[in-house]
């Protein structure tokens, strides 16, 4: 199979959660491969900043200030994107959370704010960037950040309606990929499922305890860039190939 980038050079991307973790290192690479990137996330201007950092690269990046938990928010995303960059050619719906809490004493707060981003903003994201690649027949890709959590419930606590919302990614992964197949379209969709990841969701959280931070520092554990060259290799397959499901773990995790 011969992996390239080169159709993609040039192209609009959408990356949700760029301002931080694994969405910032995706928009990096994304930046570096040749592509005019938009970086969504509610502090713009961290993704302002990282695309100073990014001049002189071969693409661009570009700072969209939106909250994927609102809708008027990403249409209007959408909206900037198409009117000032061009067509949407790939989605990477990134933007998640995890509130620290439980099912058994955690407030609807805390699970609605999970549910809203790592569902329904993912599911609103992908129906416009489908909107925009149908209308204009772009041949172009859809990936989800999913979790390993996605796949089989981690024995950890107070992950709380998490891995149910990742779960969710995994079925609406299938799902997504039925409806293109009905609709005859070559539109591609991935999830990627990382293992344990550096970012400010894990190891930079604020609240972390000195305790809970030593031990976090023990665990094998992935790097943003790690994630986003799973990205770059799923959107680097020729057209005729999906790569469907691709999962990434540190060498050693043992959850
Ligand atoms: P980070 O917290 O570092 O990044 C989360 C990103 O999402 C930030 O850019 C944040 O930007 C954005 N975001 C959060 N809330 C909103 C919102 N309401 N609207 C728009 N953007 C929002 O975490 P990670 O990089 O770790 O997480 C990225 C993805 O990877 C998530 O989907 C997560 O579930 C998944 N993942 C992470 C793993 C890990 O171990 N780290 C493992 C497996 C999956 P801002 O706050 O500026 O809006």
């Amino acid at each position: 199979m011969v992996l390239s980038m080169d159709r993609w050079v040039g192209k609009v991307a959408i990356v949700t959660g760029a301002s931080s973790g694994i969405g910032k290192a995706i928009a990096a690479s994304l930046v570096e491969q040749g592509l005019i990137v938009v970086g969504i996330a509610r502090r713009s201007e961290l993704v302002e900043e990282h695309s100073k950092q990014l001049s002189g690269k071969k693409g661009k990046l570009h700072a969209v200030k939106a909250d994927v938990t609102k809708e008027e928010d990403i249409l209007k995303a959408f909206e900037w994107t198409s009117k000032k960059l061009g067509l949407v050619h790939i989605l990477i719906n990134n933007a998640g959370t995890h509130k620290r809490t439980t099912l058994t004493e955690g407030n609807t707060e805390d699970w609605k704010a999970t549910l809203d981003l790592n569902v329904l903003g993912l599911c609103i994201a992908t129906r416009e960037a489908v909107k925009v690649m149908k209308a204009n027949n772009i041949n172009g890709h859809i990936i989800h950040i999913n979790s390993v959590a996605g796949h089989t419930v981690p024995n950890v606590r107070h992950l709380n309606v998490y891995p149910a919302a990742k779960f969710a990614v995994t079925a609406l992964t299938e799902t997504l990929r039925q409806e293109l197949t009905h609709l005859g379209s070559k539109i591609k969709v991935t999830s990627v499922s990382p293992g344990f990841v550096e970012s400010e969701l894990t190891t930079q959280r604020k609240t972390h305890t000195p305790e809970v931070k030593a031990m976090l520092a023990q665990m094998p554990i992935l790097k943003g860039e790690d994630v986003a060259d799973c990205v770059v290799y799923a959107l680097s397959t020729p057209e005729h190939v999906q790569i469907h499901e691709l999962t990434i773990k540190p060498v050693g995790e043992k959850v």
